[in-house]
């Protein structure tokens, strides 16, 4: 479990999986998984061309 860094919801763990792009239920934002014991991610940064 963790927090949105962006909105600070709660995420629950569900079985994520290394690399896996998820989106927070509160305010959109994707979030990367950068760890799943313990359950890390990062606000994941698509790159506009
Ligand atoms: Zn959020």
């Amino acid at each position: 479990m963790g927090n949105c860094p962006e909105c600070g919801a709660m995420i629950e763990d569900e079985g994520f999986e290394l690399g896996e792009i998820i989106e927070c239920e509160g305010c959109g934002v994707e979030l990367e998984i950068t760890s799943v014991a313990p359950l890390e991610f990062v606000v994941f940064e698509e790159e506009e061309k």
